[in-house]
């Protein structure tokens, strides 16, 4: 008997965690940040006590109490006594791993809380995204997906505990074991290699050391497993399907049909429909949409709007969509612009190159540059990007000197820095960015509009509040592609797969699968919120 519990994904967008049990066999599909319920309590000044260890995202709910699935070093004595009450308690002797379909952190992000020994499955350019993204990213327990620090009791003699757990600076970092489901770790190159193994890279001087651990295959999990690439708005996107004593079971992760590499959703729907699956879990984020927007569209759209610009442009896309970031490179070339980059989108672009050879050489592409925010203070991996990237850095007064020049990949995040540039008139902003429930932060309309207003910059595509909703206007729709499959792509991928049963996640509207697919002989069995289902 074949059984799934869903700690996450339940009528959520995100945070899937799903431990699928055969036997003695356990698997984690995802282990995913739950950016709904944590909203209900925290924001950005107020966070989980990283003193505290797995004490507060177990007692809000936000981590399922599986005593003997978490990292050791976060667990207080005595921690679990008080949750082996909860109906939902239970002890986790043994997991195989963790099936990573995407390195968003809905779906990652609360790996950082797991057992370093219990092994990551992904393809390698999530894995190598994983820690590109910690590499160039805050610091702190919740970013710690692809190595950590353990952290120690720290109790100061003569102090009454001003910490309990220690972050742990003073201990070196360890890396998870991640194993590659697409590749062979034989294949890549010293370059690559080099930048998994190294801690060169890392943020700060305090680690103290990085205890690197060699990439791994599927050969070393006793599950059959398949990782099935699919197009969505991160490169390195995969599906899988795993061999049980029920059948084959398809978990789709986040997928699209409408992207520029939808190929491989195609050939994704053609392995697991071969399979004949006795369960498929698909997720089910657009259900209400009928029609996409395609990468094409933004090409036209933007390059459109671009040309008319009579000063600085800037792009508000999400730079680990490296589709879009092609796009605007393009539209840059093709109106004699410069992409200019920040730091943290030049690292992920370089990382992807060790694993892409058709991702642009910053170095060499003419139309790429970075650029260099006003700090008091810069990380040891920006002080070596800089140096490396030294022809290729512009600087506020740059940018802010030939402003027609530009197009300046930002965010509301990086609003602080106009007052450097003093953008001209007939400045636009196009907003390109994903939909808010892919929001790592939570974007604060109202104020990007106050700053817009402030330097009489044009916003195009931007949402704007209509009876107390943000919503982007009909007719400046079109210059963002959703990662996600729209409701009749859906139920075109689920037909054509036609497993038996057919579990939706990561949807506020599961229910859309059982009115749509009555009739086709697939059972749509919706899951409840740390429910299981037996298939
Ligand atoms: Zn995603």
């Amino acid at each position: 008997m074949v059984r799934l519990t869903f700690y996450g994904g339940v009528n959520e967008i995100g945070g899937n965690k799903i431990l699928l049990e055969d036997g003695e066999g356990r698997l984690f599909l995802d282990f995913g940040f739950p950016y709904k319920r944590y909203k209900l309590f925290y924001e950005e000044y107020l966070s989980p006590r990283v003193g505290a260890g797995l004490l507060d995202p177990l007692a809000m709910g936000l981590l399922p109490p599986l005593e003997g699935l978490y990292r050791e070093d976060l667990e207080e004595p005595d921690l679990w006594q008080q949750f082996r009450d909860n109906p939902s308690y239970r002890k986790l002797d043994k997991v195989e791993g963790i099936l990573l379909s995407h390195a968003h952190l809905d779906h990652s992000g609360y790996i950082s809380f797991v057992r370093g020994s219990i092994p990551v499955y992904s393809t390698a350019i999530t894995a190598f995204l994983t820690k590109a993204i910690q590499d160039s990213g805050k610091s702190g327990t919740e970013q710690q997906i692809c190595y950590y620090s353990p952290t120690v009791r720290d109790y100061p003699s003569g102090w009454r505990q001003i910490s309990h757990l220690s972050s742990g600076t003073g201990t070196p970092s360890e890396q998870r074991q991640f194993c590659l489901g697409d590749i062979s770790p034989e294949v890549l190159d010293s370059e690559a290699r080099k930048f998994w193994d190294s801690g060169f890279w890392e943020r700060t001087t305090r680690q103290k050391g990085f205890n690197s651990r060699p990439l791994g295959n599927l050969e070393s999990c006793n599950f059959t497993l398949r990782c099935l690439p699919v197009d969505h708005s991160i490169p390195g996107s995969c599906a899988w399907a795993v061999k049980t004593s029920s059948g084959w079971l398809v978990y789709s992760g986040d997928l699209r049909l409408h992207g520029k590499r939808s190929g491989l959703t195609r050939e994704f729907i053609e392995q697991a429909k071969r399979l004949n699956p006795r369960a498929l879990i698909i997720e089910g984020t657009n259900t209400a949409r009928e029609t996409n927007v395609s990468e094409q569209d933004i090409y036209d759209n933007g390059i459109r709007i671009i040309r008319e610009a009579g000063s600085l442009v800037i792009a508000d896309f999400s730079p680990r969509d490296t589709d879009r970031l092609l796009t605007f490179l393009q539209i840059a070339r093709d109106t004699g612009r410069k992409l200019a980059i920040l730091p943290k989108d030049a690292y992920l672009l370089k990382t992807l190159r060790l694993l892409d050879s058709e991702i642009p050489d910053i170095a060499s592409d003419d139309s790429l540059v970075i650029y260099q925010k006003t700090t008091g203070r810069t990380d040891i991996w920006v002080r070596n990007l800089v140096k490396e990237y030294d022809a290729k850095i512009v600087l506020a007064e740059d940018v802010g000197a030939a402003q027609h020049e530009y197009i300046l990949c930002f965010s509301f995040f990086d609003l602080n820095e106009l007052p450097g540039i003093r953008p001209a008139a007939g400045s636009i902003y196009v907003y390109s960015s994903s939909e808010p429930h892919d929001e790592e932060q939570e974007i604060d309309f109202r104020r990007l509009h106050e700053w817009l207003r402030y330097f009489s910059i044009k916003g195009m595509g931007l949402p704007v509040e209509i009876n107390g909703e943000w919503q982007i206007p009909e007719s400046e729709k079109g210059l963002h592609a959703s990662g996600h499959a729209c409701g009749t792509d859906l139920l075109e991928i689920a037909r054509e797969i036609s497993p038996e049963i057919l579990i939706p996640v990561h949807s506020e509207t599961p229910e859309f699968y059982a009115e749509h697919l009555e009739v086709s002989g697939i059972n749509v069995v919706l899951p409840e919120v740390y429910g299981s289902i037996e298939v």
